[in-house]
């Protein structure tokens, strides 16, 4: 079956016209999408993409960083002033992939990836869609109904203070596997105590999610083994982890909080 391709100027032209029409399918990077029409998806017979170079801007002000959409995973590792993705950014694929791959798209790829999104959801970030802001949670949750035929035009967080973010992507084969669980925090600490803590995970489900419980059990305890005790019996509550190639749920579960643990201690 032959696919047309249909480019605009503006995002807002784009959203608009993937809206008219069941049978198109935004583009960004293609990594996943052109795969399912190589793989014979005949659900979609359109591509929409747009060249509105508001989508491929990154900017850093006020503490706060926004990025476009297109903005792709090797300009994020290019780019200093976005240190705290890097690692993030460099885990989605190899470089021909990452060269491609964008931000807009990783929030809509199904688990195992995602990874980028699960640093952008324990970062609290929010997304520009349909002429509103949405909590990246809220549009998690709602990505497939809600959100499914608009663009999202930009990604933007606070910028978290140094040494508070912390990442890890477990992957069997290195230096590109996909992910057995992909864990990101975002914690404040006091006066020897845990402040605030934000935790996504990334395979404990078919998107990234929070650890709220764990998040819950980590605040007001020190950041010591005898501490974080607590918030590794409550990891996998709220969990939903995917059985694939790499692992079986109940095997995602197991190491889950020997991953987080590792994780908050380092
Ligand atoms: C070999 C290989 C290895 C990979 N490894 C990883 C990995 O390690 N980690 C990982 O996280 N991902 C991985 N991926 C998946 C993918 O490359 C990334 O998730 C990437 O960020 C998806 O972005 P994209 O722009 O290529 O998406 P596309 O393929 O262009 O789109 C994916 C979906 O998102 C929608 N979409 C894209 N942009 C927008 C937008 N702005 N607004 C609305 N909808 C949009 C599309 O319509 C489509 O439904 C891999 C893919 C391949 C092929």
């Amino acid at each position: 079956m032959a696919l047309t391709l249909q480019t605009f100027p503006t995002s807002d032209a784009a959203a608009a016209a993937l809206a008219a029409d069941g049978a198109a399918r935004y583009l960004g990077g293609g990594t996943l999408v052109v795969r399912d029409a190589n793989e014979g998806d005949v659900t979609f017979s359109s591509y929409i993409r747009t060249t509105d170079p508001a989508l491929s801007a990154v900017t850093v002000t006020g503490g706060r960083a926004k990025l476009g959409a297109s903005v792709t995973m090797g300009r994020i590792i290019a780019d200093e002033r976005l240190e705290c993705l890097t690692k993030a950014a460099h885990s989605v694929g190899g470089p021909a992939i990452r060269n491609m791959a964008t931000v807009g798209g990783n929030l809509f790829a199904p688990a195992p990836y995602g990874d980028l999104g699960v640093a952008l959801l324990a970062l609290d970030a929010a997304v520009e869609i349909g002429g509103a802001s949405v909590p990246l949670a809220r549009f998690l949750k709602e990505r497939d109904t809600a959100h499914a035929r608009s663009v999202v035009k930009s990604i933007s967080f606070a910028l978290p203070n140094t040494d508070a973010f912390r990442f890890i992507k477990v992957s069997r084969i290195k230096p590109k596997g996909v992910s057995v669980i992909t864990i990101a925090a975002v914690l404040e600490e006091s006066g020897g105590a845990i402040t605030s803590a934000r935790i996504a995970y990334g395979c404990m489900a078919d998107r990234p999610i929070r650890a709220t419980a764990a998040e819950g059990a980590l605040v007001g305890k020190p950041r010591t083994a005898e501490g974080i005790r607590d918030a590794l019996k409550v990891a996998s509550e709220g969990t939903d982890p995917i059985t694939d190639a790499i692992a079986s749920a109940w095997y995602r579960t197991q190491v889950l909080p020997v991953h987080l643990g590792r994780l908050l201690l380092a």
